[in-house]
């Protein structure tokens, strides 16, 4: 859309450009007729090619107590910005950009307009609180073991607080907060005293009551046994009951914290609490907005009903190489090792070489280190709460140490390994087993579950002739394929297939083994078409029967 279409048609709108400088923004000065009233905006692109929703601004509003009163504060930061719409909800087109900006006006508007004529608007204010509050940092990673009560401790760095089993040497107070007064403008808030915190608080009787009794407790733990003549620095994390939080939704968290000085320490513990808001004027406050950062939380949010379905499990994957690593990777990102009973064991006893990195999810950093061990530091890197252990002997000579895998995967892509699984734990532990492997040099990614209900066992699937050759009896590949292996140095020959290939037989696997743990373990025998040109076609996805000349199933 050319900006001169933009210009014109807001002219008709009375919005006169306008600069802002030093800025690569694009503004549009002029007021808005609501309710009879006229309310002056200013409309701003981020840039000087209109491609999202513009940023509305109430002129003046920051000095103007008047329009703030009558308008409230909600939906309406301490700059004036009007939060007309949620963009992560719906995207702007270019290539509508005057009837958007027509939408983006009648929006405004009628918030504007539902304003003036009510403002009180709790259930949203509490909704945005994070907004409003304007925490300076962020306390990004909280443990929720209980919504009533936050056990938690400042690490080293005050941006990392989590769970702590001292309830009554914690630094941080908690209290669940029903009502919320709200603001009727910006002075004063958001606070940045604590005598501004509790004059707030105090607008709601039984809040305040409850925060003071609370703080009184805490600095009364914290004083036992000690000589009370230092400052105390504590922390107060308030849990707000959200009309819309549930398990899905986890209620809006801030915090503050505050040092109390011995005048203050000895009225709180004389309970003198009528003093207290007077004597708490100089007292700095540090305002926080508590993100959730707790498994539960991480590894839930992305699955439909919000509950990781690997949690609580032993998930163990035989194989740390190019197929078996972006596994972990992805079964750690979907929650394994989760839970109290969570376990993601890696086995592999094999050393990561230079000739990996092309397609290995791990880098040179960890050349020369055992796979299994690396993929497990590496992984826990980025998901420092999963239990992930790895252990760095061939599966054959560990075998109790499978006892209790709700799955085992054999992700070392290699038919020796498969057989060898299914004839070992046939007799020793009948677990669900799954075989995820590429075929050819990188054709097809391919699956076979054996989930013990009487279908096929990865023997199963292959056919040995009289010359001690063996035939997939369910072939993938167009007969003519190539599948020889790539020569290398003596006994180092392999398959030469791109990361691509690892890529996507993980991905196929990772699908697999949710659909398995969500009840849906059919098709068993699963094909993921890469090289079009070499699969079969049709090549439907089946559940193979027990073959009668299976020697595992025999
Ligand atoms: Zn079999």
């Amino acid at each position: 859309m050319d900006i001169s279409e933009v210009t014109k048609f807001l002219k008709q709108k009375k919005l006169s450009p306008t600069s802002i400088p030093n800025s690569d923004q694009l503004a549009y000065s002029g007021n808005l007729t609501v309710g009879g009233q006229i309310i002056p905006i200013k409309l701003v692109f981020k840039s000087k090619y209109p491609v999202d929703f513009p940023d509305l601004y109430i002129r003046g509003w920051k000095t103007s107590s008047d329009l703030q009163q009558q308008l409230g504060i909600v939906n309406i930061n301490s700059d004036g910005k009007l939060c007309y719409i949620d963009p992560s909800g719906i995207w702007w087109d270019s290539s509508r950009t005057l009837e958007f900006l027509q939408a983006v006006l009648e929006r405004s508007e009628g918030l504007l307009l539902k304003k003036l004529q009510d403002y009180s608007d709790e259930e949203l204010f509490i909704q945005d609180f994070g907004a409003y509050w304007n925490g300076t940092r962020i306390l990004s990673r909280i443990k929720l073991t209980h919504y009533d009560y936050y056990n938690v401790i400042v690490s080293d760095d005050i941006k990392w607080i989590k769970s702590s089993g001292e309830q009554n040497r914690s630094t941080f107070f908690s209290l669940r907060i029903e009502h919320l007064p709200i603001p009727k403008n910006y002075k004063n808030w958001p606070p940045t005293n604590l005598k501004e915190l509790i004059d707030w608080l105090g607008k709601n009787r039984s809040t305040y009551k409850d925060w003071i009794s609370k703080l009184a407790d805490t600095v009364k733990a914290r004083t036992k046994g000690k000589k009370n003549d230092k400052p105390l620095t504590l922390g107060s994390i308030f849990i707000l009951d959200n009309p819309i939080s549930n398990d899905l939704f986890a209620p809006p968290v801030f915090a503050a914290t505050f040092t109390i000085d011995v005048r203050l320490r000895h009225a709180l513990l004389g309970g003198r609490t009528k003093y207290i808001s007077s004597m708490s004027a100089g007292i700095k406050l540090n305002r926080y907005v508590i993100e959730r950062a707790d498994p539960d939380f991480i590894y839930g949010r992305n699955m439909p009903d919000h509950k990781s379905p690997l949690a609580d499990k032993k998930i163990t994957v035989i194989g740390a190489g190019a197929i078996g690593g972006f596994l972990c990777s992805q079964l750690a990102n979907l929650g394994a090792g989760s839970g109290k009973r969570g376990e993601l064991l890696i086995i592999d006893h094999d050393i990561l070489k230079p000739e990996n990195i092309g397609r290995h999810y791990l880098g040179l950093e960890y050349v020369n280190k055992l796979k299994a061990d690396a993929l497990s530091v590496a992984v826990s890197k980025n998901h420092p709460d999963l239990n992930i252990a790895p252990i760095c002997k061939p599966f054959e000579l560990i075998i109790q140490e499978l006892k209790g895998s709700s799955i085992i995967i054999n992700a070392t892509g290699m038919q020796t390994v498969g057989v060898a699984l299914e004839e070992i734990l046939k007799r020793t532990m009948p677990v669900t087993i799954l075989h995820a492997w590429i075929e050819g040099q990188g054709a097809g990614a391919r699956t076979l579950l054996n989930d013990r209900q009487g279908f096929a066992c990865f023997r199963c699937i292959w056919n040995d002739d009289d010359s001690g050759n063996y035939h997939s009896a369910h072939p993938m590949l167009q007969p003519d394929t190539d599948i020889s292996l790539t020569p290398a140095a003596c006994h180092e020959s392999y398959y030469a297939y791109p990361v691509m290939a690892a890529v996507k037989t993980a991905t196929l696997a990772a699908d697999v083994i949710i659909d398995y743990f969500t009840e849906t373990p059919e098709p068993r025998l699963r094909n993921l078409v890469i090289r079009k040109d070499q699969c079969l076609d049709p090549l439907p996805d089946t559940n193979p029967q027990k073959s009668a000349t299976c020697p595992v199933c025999l």
